[in-house]
């Protein structure tokens, strides 16, 4: 199976990038921060602290998160419940970022994602794909941007939809869910040795999209 691995921060374009990569290539979008968006919504819904460890490792046996396509679009089922329309908030986001650091949490997702991977043909996003869940992907990018480059277009994603935001305000969320990713013992996110690094603030989403989609066929042919 070919197997491609997509890591980098919040905000650099990934799910969008890797989206249209995955149709252009006919192989099937994986997107794995939506499986721990998923975890953090069962622990917003259910109050639990996302400093409260015990806690939170005794709650994830009541947890199974699966991933099914409807119309090619990733669904996420949270005990069998779709939860695609809720995970997308903001602190749904922050409660992922601040519970995926525990060992028991990445634990709980690691073997569905590998199985997705030896199922099909996948393009798969994250913070972890090249490092931890697939160190043999057929190919590794690691797609970046700068704070302030992603902070703009979440700014503009954000005014686009007419709600009221502070492009300071985003910037320091951005810098504080890098840091929490980046500093974590348990799979922090970095750059595999064997990864091409791509940086979105100097490139568009098509030119990002060609470069990757060079850099397959390089390796394929
Ligand atoms: O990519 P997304 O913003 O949806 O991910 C939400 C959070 O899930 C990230 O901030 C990160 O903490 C966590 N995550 C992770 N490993 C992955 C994907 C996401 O730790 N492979």
């Amino acid at each position: 199976m070919i197997n491609i691995a997509i890591d980098g921060p919040a905000g650099a374009g990934k799910s969008t990038i890797a989206k249209m990569l995955a149709k252009e290539l006919a192989y099937v979008y994986v997107d794995t921060g939506a499986m721990y968006r998923a975890i953090g919504y069962y622990f917003l819904k259910n109050g639990v602290n996302s400093d409260d460890v015990e806690t939170i490792e005794k709650e994830l046996s009541n947890i199974n998160v699966s991933i099914v396509y409807q119309d090619g679009e990733q669904q996420v089922l949270l005990n069998g419940e779709n939860v695609n329309g809720v995970i997308r908030q903001e602190e749904v986001g922050k409660m992922a970022s601040a519970t995926s650091k525990y060992k028991a949490v990445r634990e709980k997702l690691v073997e569905t994602q590998r199985q997705i991977a030896r199922e099909q043909n996948i393009i798969m996003d994250g913070r972890d794909i090249g490092t931890v869940i697939l160190p043999d992907a057929t190919v590794k990018f690691y797609l970046t941007a700068s704070v302030e480059v992603r902070a703009k277009r979440r700014y503009d994603e954000l005014v686009a939809k007419g709600e009221a935001c502070d492009l300071k305000e985003i910037e320091k969320d951005i810098a504080d869910r890098d840091y929490q990713d980046m500093n974590r013992e348990v799979s922090p996110l970095k750059q595999a040795k064997d990864a091409v690094l791509l940086d979105s603030s100097y490139l568009d989403i098509p030119q990002v999209v060609a470069e990757m989609k060079k850099k397959i066929m390089e390796k394929l042919s």
